[in-house]
């Protein structure tokens, strides 16, 4: 054939389906694949071999039976291979949102493996055998450590501001002040959730200023709530006034109109107890007035994605009867989890040790230099000649919107391409970035100042290993 002659099969010298599902070389992938899969797979794989064929491009090569199951393995292999995967979180930002924000405790990984397999009593009341509410398995805690009446958990921190608003402000006005209009990333704006809530939004001060007298004067008839909205991601400073809670309730209780506050991260305990900034506590805005108090589960609280609403009970009462509510109920697995994180918290002396992300919020510096003392000459050897690689001092950011302008001081790995500055620097660092998401398992670092900055302040000690065998795949 004239094909033969020049190195080339033919679409005739393809081997059937058949006969090739019953070789040896095809028994591992249909153990581990079925048999669906695995003849798909071929089938694809036989479609392409044809048309390489018709180009004459097909290769004797690619036609031998242990080549079809190679490829059929390693496509099944790639298509088969979780999406959603670990990865090592050396950006610096300890709650990053992209990366999945808190990390749970181990007490909380333990109760979500048991609720993932065994039955609960989800909403059971074991003590009368009655129908419960799921609810109730955290309320009592979250009152106990927030000073409210009552809480209901949701889905996040955006449906539980949604949920409020939709329950208490449908059709009415909600006054807020100009300088907390926020845009939380992934498209929550405040404005935004209150016109799918229904409630009317009215704007009072300006971008830095706002007196008690605009709140004030914005109560009329068809008030619903005055809210406040903790500025999350941004700091106005200079010529700034802004109310604090306490003397907006001062404002609203003899209109009989309640009080909301949307505190983003809500912490339940005072930080500077560590050593870090302040941040508004749970209890301190319960304590201040407010007749409601929305707040993450995953942020500073160190939990699993959920919305926490805490305040009032007669409020409470009528939000946990909105329809919505069931529209955006958390499921067992994260009421397993929020439980003994919650429970961490009664406990203040133990809890910078276990609750994870108090543990990383709080790690010591001289920690942190030792491990990229450590780390550094591994990755220099992977690295070689191209890149410099040292310990270096960096700053690290809480992140997801507590705290937005206070950093911590951190240590890590800088990287930056040797002789430094030449042309073509930004994309060596862009490359070698790009091959560290590339790894097994992938490490997510920054670009800042012509350096590829690793911070090892979520590095704990047990991932050490497995991070220093990521950079020795790196050479590979
Ligand atoms: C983060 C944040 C939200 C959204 O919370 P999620 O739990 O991410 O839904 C809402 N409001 C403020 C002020 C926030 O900081």
């Amino acid at each position: 054939m004239a094909e033969h002659d020049l190195g080339f099969a033919g679409a005739a010298d393809l081997p059937s389906l058949d006969r090739l599902l019953g070789m040896p070389d095809f028994q591992a992938a249909l153990a581990e694949f079925g048999r669906t899969q695995v003849t798909d797979a071929l089938r694809h794989d036989l479609d392409a071999c044809r048309a390489a064929a018709l180009a004459g491009t097909l290769t004797h090569d690619t036609l031998a039976p242990a080549a079809f199951g190679a490829r059929v393995t390693c496509a099944l292999t790639e298509r088969n291979c979780a999406t959603l995967r670990p990865v090592f979180n050396l950006t610096g930002t300890v709650l990053h949102t992209n990366l999945g924000r808190a990390l749970l405790p181990e007490v909380a990984v333990e109760a979500v493996m048991q609720a993932l397999s065994a039955p609960a009593n989800l909403e059971f009341d074991l003590a009368t055998g009655g129908r419960g509410d799921r609810d109730d398995l955290v309320a009592p805690l979250l009152c106990e450590l927030t000073g409210g009446e009552a809480a209901t958990v949701v889905n996040n921190n955006a449906a539980a501001v949604l949920l409020m608003l939709a329950t208490l402000a449908k059709r009415r006005d909600v006054v807020v002040s100009r300088g907390e209009l926020v845009e939380i990333g992934g498209a929550f704006r405040i404005p935004d959730i209150m016109t799918h809530a229904g409630a009317r939004l009215v704007e009072v001060g300006t971008t830095n200023r706002t007196h008690a007298a605009d709140y004030r004067n914005a109560i009329g008839e068809k008030t619903a709530l005055l809210m406040k909205v903790h500025c999350s991601n941004y700091a106005v400073t200079g010529f700034t006034k802004s109310v604090d809670v306490a003397e907006v309730v001062q404002i609203a209780k003899p209109h009989g109109v309640p009080v909301a506050v949307d505190l983003g991260s809500g912490t339940l305990t005072p930080l500077e107890r560590w050593g870090l900034p302040h941040e508004t506590t749970v209890q301190e805005t319960i304590a201040a007035g407010a007749d409601l108090v929305t707040f993450s589960g995953d942020k500073l609280l160190g939990g699993p994605q959920a919305g926490m609403i805490v305040g009032r009970k007669d409020l409470i009462a009528k939000i946990k009867k909105h329809p919505l509510k069931r529209a955006l109920r958390v499921g067992k697995l994260t009421l397993a989890a929020l439980e003994p994180v919650l429970r961490l918290y009664r406990d203040p002396d133990h809890l910078a040790e276990r609750l994870t992300t108090l543990r990383l919020l709080t790690r010591a510096r001289a920690d942190m230099m030792v491990q990229a003392q450590r780390l550094a000459p591994a990755l220099a050897q992977s690295l070689g000649e191209a890149y410099t690689v040292s310990a270096a001092p960096m700053v690290s950011q809480i992140g997801s919107g507590a705290l937005p302008v206070e950093q911590l001081p951190s240590y890590g790995l800088a990287i930056a391409p040797a002789g430094g500055g030449k042309r073509g620097s930004g994309r060596a660092l862009a490359a070698l970035e790009t091959a560290l998401r590339a790894l097994p398992y992938p490490v997510i670092g920054r670009i800042a100042d012509q350096t590829l900055w690793l911070d090892l302040r979520c590095l704990e000690a047990a991932d050490e290993a497995r991070l220093a065998l990521q950079f020795s795949e790196l050479r590979a």
